[in-house]
């Protein structure tokens, strides 16, 4: 069940601040508050989806192949395409999901730790 006063809903309603990368009318791309890696973006589909499996069942191909060309656009974008990044989705108890709305972590800038 999705949870609508989740912290991303509410940036995504502009609500609560953020430090916007990228924004259209289907993603939001915004910096980690708190930063794992030099470059620690992340990748939110404006969908109220819980995690990746909500949002392909939820969504039509168009909307879904979208948010991932938005990421590798963004990829592209930071400058971090050539020397690699790593794009991580927590999901659910198991996965240590802390926020319930689906997005993907771009790591990069420097080289990422292991795993
Ligand atoms: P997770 O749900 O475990 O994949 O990770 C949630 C991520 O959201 C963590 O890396 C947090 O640092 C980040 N986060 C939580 N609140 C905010 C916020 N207000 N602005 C930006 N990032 C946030």
């Amino acid at each position: 069940m999705y949870d609508e006063n989740n912290i991303f809903a509410k940036i995504i309603r502009g609500e609560i601040p953020c430090d916007k990368i990228y924004e259209d009318e289907n993603t939001l791309f915004f910096k980690d508050i708190n930063p794992t890696a030099k470059i620690h973006i992340l990748a939110v589909p404006k969908s109220p989806c819980v995690d990746i499996s909500d949002f392909v069942l939820k969504n039509d191909n168009e909307i879904v192949s979208d948010f991932f060309r938005k990421i590798e656009m963004v990829i592209n974008k930071m400058g971090i395409k050539n020397n690699g990044y790593r794009i991580i989705s927590n999901s659910g108890i198991d996965g240590g999901q802390e926020v319930p709305h689906f997005h993907i972590h771009i790591l990069g800038g420097e080289k990422v730790g292991p795993q």
